[in-house]
């Protein structure tokens, strides 16, 4: 079937074409979709993977071990072991609610402590804070029930090979998210779906013997020789036998203040820009025509530049059809971010041009967290002190001068006319625009269409907690520092991984 004829909703119309293919009556067999991806080196193609079922003799391969594997259902291995009662779970992004996940299965009955608020109220307070411009910061994009992960883009592509990953896939599909994720190359859920599935994880738990405890500030750890025994929220304190902790990148003063405590290190950690087009452009270029077909949907992209010169960078959490965010959780910072709903029809593709920075680059964690205040404060001020962003041409970002011709847009809190590249350190600067002259030849008019957005300062943890392979930290015995915040993952699908690992290590 050409792709240009086929309908939005392909993969449930697959029958009639494989039987034309295997020249086998449609009756005579069923089908599961193994993978799906779009191979655009040409003219747009769908690949599929498939497993065939037929009594019929077939002109194909019998199916391996690994695509058999596909129909079992993924179950986790619990420890033959009586669970510890009560451990206290800190956060509830992905690391921390998949943790809990764990935790609540194996009948540990955990309690899961949020600084914000139920994922309902949330998307309240984030209408709210839109409108009168005023941050909460115990209610925002990175602190509420879901964590960043509630209102994230949600694709759950990682370069790890998770063993969960299946099992993570289908708790989210149980909980709302599109069934098609199990087998898309790239998949994704959309922030207008995220929410449905941290709610239905919450009830999950809730009903195995979990206690969410929201609206509670976790402000330390309960440490007495070398043991963690619980959490201090301001003066109560909660014991508990173990605590995994997971309070990703919004936490960063719980973080900072158990840095001087807790084994860790300096890590890498990327920063850079978020880049908007117009959708349509990225569809000419990936796809090759003027109007792309309807059943491919928004064109992603991803390029990497490597100069000799400077600091290599690529494209990261690219939201085809999506709109730029304010993402901050502080007050007078200033954060930008991507988002997409799942069909993804916005009129603007953004994404974030991201470098490293080397741990050499600065001296201290405290050295690298006053940085990352440095232009964040920056950022709030060049964009009016109301959390509407600073944009820049991306063609007067390579000049160094100012302009703002491209001002149609899809950032939520708006954006006014600004000077990115007096912003940003020189040597991220240099390598930002040695990869947009990269990008251009790629893709000509890159630069032309494209003006860049803020900054995106919080992509990842600049320190790392030590742990031992079942993620108890080294230095403190009973504390379990997970996901994003901590320096253990860097997204959706790893935070859960993460958490799952730490859980695995508490029961264990
Ligand atoms: C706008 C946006 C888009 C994104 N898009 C994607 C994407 O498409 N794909 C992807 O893989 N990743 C994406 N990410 C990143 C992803 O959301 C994170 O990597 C992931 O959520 C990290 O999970 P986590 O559990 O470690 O931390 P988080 O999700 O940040 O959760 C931390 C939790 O801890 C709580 N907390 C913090 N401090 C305290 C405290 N002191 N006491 C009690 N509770 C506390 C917070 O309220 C929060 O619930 C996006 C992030 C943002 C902001």
């Amino acid at each position: 079937m050409s792709v240009r004829r086929a309908p939005r909703g392909i993969d449930g119309h697959l029958h009639g074409v494989i039987a034309e293919q295997l020249g086998i009556a449609p009756e005579g067999f069923d089908y599961r979709i193994l993978n799906r991806s779009i191979d655009s080196r040409g003219d747009p193609v769908l690949v599929y993977r498939l497993l065939i079922f037929s009594e019929a003799e077939l002109p194909l391969p019998p199916a391996g071990a690994e695509q058999l594997a596909a129909l079992e259902k993924a179950e986790l291995e619990f420890p033959r072991k009586k669970p510890p009662r009560h451990p206290i779970v800190v956060g509830t992004g992905p690391a921390g609610i998949f943790g809990a996940l764990a935790l609540a299965m194996a009948g540990a009955e955990p309690v899961i402590i949020d600084r914000g608020f139920p994922v309902e109220r949330r998307q309240e307070d984030r209408k709210a804070f839109l409108r009168s411009r005023i941050l909460d910061p115990d209610s925002n994009l990175l602190i509420g029930e879901g964590g960043a992960g509630a209102f994230s883009d949600g694709k759950l592509y990682t370069g790890t090979k998770d063993g969960n990953r299946r099992f993570i896939l289908e708790q989210m599909i149980a909980g709302g998210a599109p069934p098609e994720i199990v087998y898309l190359s790239r998949p994704h859920v959309g922030s207008d779906l995220l929410p449905l599935v941290s709610k239905s994880l919450r009830k999950r738990i809730e009903a195995l013997g979990g206690v969410f405890l929201f609206g509670k500030e976790v402000t330390d750890i309960l440490d007495a020789d070398g043991v963690c025994r619980g959490v201090r929220c301001g003066s109560e304190v909660i014991e508990a036998p173990a605590v995994l902790l997971a309070p990703g990148l919004g936490g960063r003063s719980l973080v900072r203040r158990l840095a001087r405590k807790v084994a860790c290190r300096l890590k890498p950690f990327q920063t850079g820009c978020r880049i908007e087009h117009p959708q349509a452009f990225i569809d000419r270029c990936q796809y090759h025509c003027a109007r792309r077909p309807e059943v491919l949907g928004a064109a992603e992209y991803h390029l990497v530049s490597r100069p000799e010169a400077a600091g290599s960078v690529s494209t990261f959490c690219m939201c085809p059809g999506g709109h730029v965010v304010n993402a901050t959780a502080w007050e007078r910072h200033s954060i930008s971010n991507g988002m997409s709903d799942y069909v993804r029809g916005g009129e603007f593709a953004n994404s974030c041009l991201i470098t490293t920075l080397s741990p050499e680059c600065f001296g201290s964690f405290d050295e690298a967290y006053a940085e990352f205040d440095r232009i964040e404060e920056a950022l709030f001020l060049a964009g009016g002190s109301d959390y509407t962003l600073p944009a820049q041409d991306a063609a007067a970002f390579l000049g160094e001068k100012p302009g703002l011709k491209n001002r149609r847009h899809a950032c939520e809190t708006g954006i006014v006319p600004g000077r990115i590249d007096q912003l940003l350190r020189r040597d991220v600067r240099e390598a930002l625009q040695a990869a947009l002259k990269h990008f251009d030849r790629r893709y000509p008019g890159f630069c032309r269409e494209g003006k860049l957005i803020g900054v995106e300062s919080c992509v990842s943890s600049p320190l790392r907690f030590e742990r031992t392979e079942k993620g108890e930290s080294l230095s403190m015995r009973g504390l379990f520092p997970a996901g994003e915040g901590v320096g253990g993952a860097g997204g959706i699908l790893s935070g859960a991984a993460d958490g799952l690992r730490c859980a695995m290590g508490i029961l264990s």
